[in-house]
């Protein structure tokens, strides 16, 4: 298929990507695209019954599911969670599954956030989209691509900076017609929502993504909505991908 309609989101760990913009990736699914998945991390810590070993054989399957909602494909970089690095082996891995996915539209953690691990993923990918299409770079198999992706840094998990202070997104996208979806998708990781459901008696894990939708929602009149920030200097391209693709589901602020 042709990168002009391949989106690929990167997070740093499994259901990251289905708390944040997986209501935009079924968007662009219902649109035809292609889409992919991928985490840095197997979420190797997220668990407090399980081995490290087990949980990390558990939780790429769980993601993989996820994927398997919008027909899609997921991929592992194998990093590990609370030491997730800004480094050669964690770049070269994402500048080799950019070259292997080849995609139009890249969605990375927000910059700011609370755990240094979406930090650091968020830079990893900033610069991994840079860095594919660089040929002295080399990746045996995969070859660069000629062009810089359109990035887009979804909300942070709460919404706020390490200060408390709010991120405002400049780009929101109305989900409200495929709520169902990213629900569907956020429940394929039952480890952690089973974490969650045993030790706080109440379905916190999708309450909590509802609420962070719906805040986003209030922001535009619509019932659920997804934040994002698009990544405009140089020489990442300038204009709104998704608002030409997803139209009047998008609303732009300046
Ligand atoms: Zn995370």
């Amino acid at each position: 298929m042709s990168s002009d309609t391949v989106a690929l989101s990167i997070c740093a760990h499994p259901d990251d990507t289905e708390l944040l913009c997986a209501g935009t990736l079924a968007l662009l699914y219902k649109k035809g695209w292609e889409i992919h998945s991928a985490t840095m991390t197997a979420g190797d810590m997220g668990s407090a019954e399980h081995t490290q070993e087990e949980i990390s054989s558990i939780r790429p399957v769980e993601a993989a599911r996820s994927a398997a909602v919008l027909n899609g494909k997921y991929h592992c970089l194998h990093c590990l969670d609370i030491f997730l690095s800004y480094d050669r082996p964690t770049l070269t891995k994402t500048v080799e599954l950019l070259r292997k996915v080849r995609p139009r539209v890249v969605f990375a953690p927000s910059p700011q956030d609370y755990m240094i691990d979406h930090e650091t993923a968020s830079r990893v990918v900033q610069m991994a989209a840079f860095a594919a299409g660089i040929p002295l770079l080399e990746t045996p198999g995969y070859s660069p691509i000629n062009y810089v992706p359109h990035v887009y840094y979804s909300d942070s998990i709460d919404g706020r900076d390490i200060f408390g202070d709010s991120i405002e997104p400049r780009i929101l996208v109305d989900i409200s017609d495929v709520i169902g979806i990213k629900e569907q998708m956020l429940c394929c990781h039952e480890t952690q929502r089973d974490w969650l459901l045993k030790h706080h008696g109440i379905d916190e894990y999708v309450m909590t993504m509802k609420k962070m939708s719906a805040e986003r929602g209030g922001r535009i009149g619509r019932p659920f909505a997804e934040g994002f920030r698009q990544h405009l200097g140089h020489p990442y391209p300038q204009n709104n991908i998704l608002k030409t693709v997803l139209g009047d589901l998008v609303y732009e602020r300046k």
